[in-house]
């Protein structure tokens, strides 16, 4: 039986498959025969969860299912403006605020102010307002009827967030998945050995030395990018392994196409002149291979010369390159969800073929006004009538009653 590579435990049949790539970045290729069940869930539960953190963005951006299918994750308060917003892996935004305010502008008046995401979530909080004005519900209820309502719709300037990349427990989690590859390519016993022993010390425990070291960003363009981008999509994720003549193991370990990382994991006496590379595409996670050596071969003078200029310059471009992906990516999802919303406000469903000129006509002005304003990041605002909210009360009380 073969031993665990990080604690020498016995792997046994019913040991947890281990995500060589994060499951959360998409990856699907896994070993059973690396890393023990303990390892894999400590190692899960700290460095690896704080890898993941790395690309919340990116993937809540791209909306990226994990390989095992997950929803994308979930951007939680995001500051737009006045607010701050929850932003799910489906795209949809919830504003994070206090339901209702009241305020004495002056000794004979009162405000309240309700900030929901639905209009019907008023409704359910008419009996605390009632409670702290001390009026009857009713009189409450009709109070709000008579009064001003807008809904906002508003969408981040994804351009504003901040990437940050690297840290001690990301690069321990990116050296363990190197680690793991390089096993499964040339056995535990290698991995196990004294050339190996201080990158494994530093995936277990950390260490400040071996930060400084052995590891080091890296934002040079990926090697042969056009041929992996065209074979595994322009987020990729890659993962190579390779060793030199005198038994140098080098890893390379590219998140996302956006920034690199290169990690020392023998400085020598490895098993020499071997490479093994796994590539996957998160936007199609079915989409991957562990034969990137053999297809895409990296040398391993290139995957050992790390650069990272102090102007930043190269990975300042990889993320302009990101954001414009997104915009022809994902614009076409929006046009798509806010169609369905206009075309369901009046009453019909998108692609209807028996939709009214007239009311036709109207849909499509709106749709354009809505995607004009998405387009320059501008809020959609509009006032919601009276008869309008007297409506969606009585839907929402008679659903009450049944
Ligand atoms: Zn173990």
């Amino acid at each position: 039986m073969p031993r665990c590579i990080f604690c020498d435990a016995e792997l046994r049949q019913d040991t947890k498959p281990e995500h060589i790539l994060l499951d959360s970045f998409g990856g699907r290729k896994t070993t059973r025969k690396v890393v023990c069940s303990i390892c894999n869930e400590t190692f899960g539960k700290t460095i690896d969860d704080e890898l993941a953190k790395q690309t919340l963005h990116i993937r809540n951006m791209f909306q990226l299912r994990s390989g095992s299918g997950g929803e994308a994750p979930m951007l939680r308060r995001v500051e737009v403006g006045q607010d701050k917003i929850d932003i799910k892996g489906d795209g949809t935004m919830r504003r994070v605020a206090k339901p209702f305010k009241v305020t004495y502008p002056s000794a004979d008046k009162v405000e309240v102010q309700f900030t929901t995401n639905e209009l019907e979530e008023i409704f359910r909080h008419i009996p605390d307002v009632a409670a702290i004005l001390k009026l009857p519900e009713e009189q409450v209820r009709e109070q709000i009827f008579r009064s001003t309502a807008h809904s906002i719709e508003q969408r981040p300037d994804f351009a504003n967030f901040t990437y940050l990349f690297g840290g001690p427990d990301a690069i321990r989690s990116m050296a363990k998945a190197a680690l793991t590859l390089w096993a499964t390519h040339v056995g535990n016993n290698e991995v196990r050995g004294e050339p190996y022993a201080a990158t494994r010390v530093f995936v277990l425990r950390g260490s400040a030395d071996f930060t400084f070291t052995r590891s080091e960003l890296d934002s040079r363009a990926m090697y042969d990018a056009a041929e992996i981008t065209r074979r595994y999509g322009p987020i990729f994720n890659a993962i190579y392994v390779a060793s030199d003549a005198n038994g140098r193991v080098v890893a390379h370990y590219t998140l996302n196409n956006v920034i690199g990382f290169r990690i020392v994991l023998a400085e020598d006496g490895g098993v020499p002149s071997r490479q093994v590379g796994l590539i996957s595409n998160p936007l199609d996670p079915a989409v991957w291979t562990d034969q990137a050596a053999s297809e895409i071969p990296i040398p391993f003078a290139w995957l050992d010369a790390p650069d990272y200029p102090d102007d930043l310059h190269m990975a300042r471009e990889r993320i302009v390159a990101l954001h414009r992906l997104y915009q022809s990516l994902m614009t076409p999802r929006v046009i798509g969800r806010i169609s369905d919303e206009v075309f369901a406000k009046h009453g019909f469903t998108n692609g209807d073929d028996s939709v009214p000129q007239g009311a036709l006509e109207r849909i499509i002005r709106e749709i354009s006004g809505r995607l004009a304003k998405h387009q320059l990041s501008l809020p959609h605002e509009e006032t919601i009538s009276e008869e309008e909210i007297r409506a969606l009360w009585a839907a929402w009380a008679a659903k009450r009653k049944r």
